[in-house]
C-alpha cells in the first residue's frame, strides 16, 4: 500500500500540492497550507497493528526507526526516501514523574515530557529533521534551493543549523539583537549558519525572512511551512506511547507562535482517527502575560484576535505578538476542551524554581506551563487524581542567565523563594565543617 500526503489549504480551499513543491500558502485564499494524509490508506493497518509497528521500532536499531520520528514516518512523510532522511535520533525523550512537585501543588499523576532533552536542547528538533530531510530531498531531485533560514526566538535556529550542518545545506537565520541566549546565539554560529542579528524583535525578522524567501529562491523554515508540525506532532503519540497507548487527562503545552499547540491537537486527531485511542485529553496553552494575545482572546470568547507588541519576559522563545498559526490553534483548542491561561514573570520563575527542587532543570517556558497548572489545580478544573503531562520544550541548561539571576535575587518583581547561591569557604576543615553541619 503506497501511503500518501499533500498540501492543502487550510481553511478548505480546493486543491493539493506535493510535499516536495515549494509552497507556503493558499493561492486562493493566502491562508495556510496543512500537511493531509491519505487516512483510508492507512487504515490498509488496523490501530493493533499501527501499534504494534511503533512499539517494534521504538528505540529500534534499524536505521531510520530508532528516531521518535521516522518510526512513525507512515504517518508523518511517507515520501521521504531512507537515504535523504537528515536525523540525530531525534524524539524518544523520557517522561519525567514530577512526583514530589505535584504533590506539592495538589496533584499525584503528573509527568514532564522532557522534549529538551534532544541534540539542539529543544523540541524544536522534533519538526526539523522532517523539513531538511524534504529539503535535501528536493535538492536530490535536482530541485534549485540555495539555502534553508528562519526568523527564530533562539530554539529554531538552532535546530535549523543543526539540521542544515549534518546535511551539508546553507542555513541562514535572522533573530532578534539581544533577545536570545548566549547558548542560542552560539549554536548557529558554531553550526556555520549565517547569522544576522537584527535590530528589531521576532515578529519584524519574520517578515523580513518572508520577503527573502518570496524573492531570492531560499526555502523558509518557520512554522507557516507545516512539514514541520508533522515532527511536532509526534510528541502527543509518543506521551501516549508511553503511557502504553492510554491518553492522559491533561496536556499542557508553552506556546508562542502556535504551530505546537495545532500540532499537538494533529497528532491526537490522527490517533483518534486510526482507532489508536478513542478519548481525548483536555489541552491548556500556556503564555507568558507579556506575550499574551491568545490569552485575551481566550477571555473575550475566542472571537477577536488582536496581534500584540509583546513585552519582555524570561520566556524568550515565546515572545510573540503576531502568531502565525494562530487560527489552526484556536481550532485545536477547541477541539481538545481547551483553555489558555497565563504566568506573570514572578509566577513562571517561582514555578520553575519550585520543579527544580523536586528533581527538575526547567527552562522559563517549562515555568510558563508548571505555572498554568497550578493555577488550573488551584481552582479545581484540574483534579488531585488527573494525569497530566506538561511538554518542557526546551532544556533549562540552555537558559543557566535565567537561573542564575533568580538564585541571585536578581529578576525584577521577582522574591526567589527558592533562592540558593554557593557559600563561600576558606580552604580550612573546621570552617568547611560548619558550613556543611551550618
Ligand atoms: C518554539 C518554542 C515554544 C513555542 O512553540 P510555538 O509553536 O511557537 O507556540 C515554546 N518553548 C520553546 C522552548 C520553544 O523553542
Ligand atoms: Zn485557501
Amino acid at each position: 500500500m503506497a501511503y500518501r500526503a499533500v498540501f492543502r489549504c487550510v481553511e478548505g480551499c480546493p486543491g493539493e500540492w506535493p510535499l516536495d513543491e515549494v509552497i507556503y500558502e493558499c493561492p486562493t485564499c493566502s491562508g495556510l497550507l496543512q500537511v493531509s494524509h491519505d487516512l483510508e490508506a492507512l487504515k490498509d493497518k488496523s490501530a493493533a497493528a499501527w501499534i504494534k509497528t511503533f512499539d517494534e521500532r521504538w528505540m529500534s536499531r534499524v536505521w531510520p526507526y530508532g528516531s521518535g520520528i521516522w518510526g512513525k514516518k507512515e504517518w508523518v512523510a511517507p515520501h521521504v526516501r531512507d537515504e535523504n532522511i537528515v536525523s540525530t535520533a531525534e524524539g524518544g525523550t523520557n517522561l519525567f514523574w514530577a512526583e514530589r512537585y505535584g504533590k506539592s501543588i495538589g496533584v499525584e499523576d503528573l509527568w514532564i515530557k522532557n522534549c529538551g532533552n534532544s541534540h539542539t536542547g529543544s523540541f524544536k528538533d522534533l519538526g526539523m529533521t522532517v523539513l531538511v530531510s524534504v529539503v535535501k530531498q528536493m535538492i536530490a531531485d535536482g530541485k534549485d534551493i540555495r539555502a534553508i533560514a528562519c526568523a527564530s526566538t533562539g530554539d529554531t535556529s538552532a535546530a535549523l543549523a543543526a539540521y542544515c550542518a549534518t546535511a551539508g545545506i546553507p542555513a541562514v537565520v535572522l533573530l532578534p539583537k539581544g533577545k536570545i541566549t548566549t547558548a542560542q546565539l552560539v549554536q548557529p554560529l558554531a553550526n556555520g549558519a549565517k547569522v544576522l542579528a537584527l535590530d528589531t524583535d521576532f515578529d519584524g525578522c519574520m517578515a523580513l525572512v518572508k520577503k527573502l524567501a518570496k524573492e531570492e529562491g531560499i526555502y523558509l523554515a518557520n512554522s507557516m511551512n507545516s512539514l514541520r508540525l508533522e515532527g511536532q506532532k509526534t510528541v502527543a503519540i509518543e506521551i501516549v506511547q508511553q503511557f502504553d497507548w492510554q491518553v492522559p487527562d491533561w496536556v499542557i503545552i508553552p506556546g508562542g507562535n502556535l504551530g505546537n499547540v495545532a500540532a499537538l491537537g494533529a497528532g491526537f486527531d490522527m490517533m483518534l482517527e486510526l482507532g489508536l485511542i478513542n478519548k481525548k485529553p483536555r489541552i491548556c496553552l500556556a503564555q507568558a502575560e507579556r506575550a499574551n494575545p491568545l490569552y485575551r482572546a481566550y477571555k473575550a470568547g475566542w472571537d477577536t484576535f488582536a496581534p500584540i507588541t509583546a513585552g519582555e519576559t524570561e520566556a524568550s522563545a515565546i515572545r510573540i505578538g503576531n502568531p502565525v498559526s494562530v487560527h489552526r490553534a484556536i481550532r485545536a483548542l477547541r477541539k481538545y476542551d481547551g483553555v489558555v491561561e497565563q504566568a506573570t514573570e514572578a509566577e513562571l520563575a517561582e514555578a520553575a524554581a519550585a520543579a527544580d527542587r523536586a528533581g527538575a532543570f526547567t527552562c522559563p517556558h517549562t515555568g510558563v506551563a508548571l505555572a498554568a497548572l497550578e493555577k488550573l489545580v488551584a481552582r479545581g478544573e484540574i483534579k488531585k487524581t488527573d494525569r497530566v503531562v506538561v511538554i518542557s520544550t526546551a532544556s533549562g541548561l540552555k537558559f543557566t542567565q535565567f537561573k542564575i539571576r533568580y538564585h541571585e535575587s536578581r529578576i525584577p518583581g521577582v522574591v526567589s523563594q527558592n533562592a540558593n547561591v554557593p557559600i563561600d569557604v576558606p580552604n580550612d576543615y573546621d570552617a568547611v565543617r560548619r558550613a556543611v553541619l551550618g
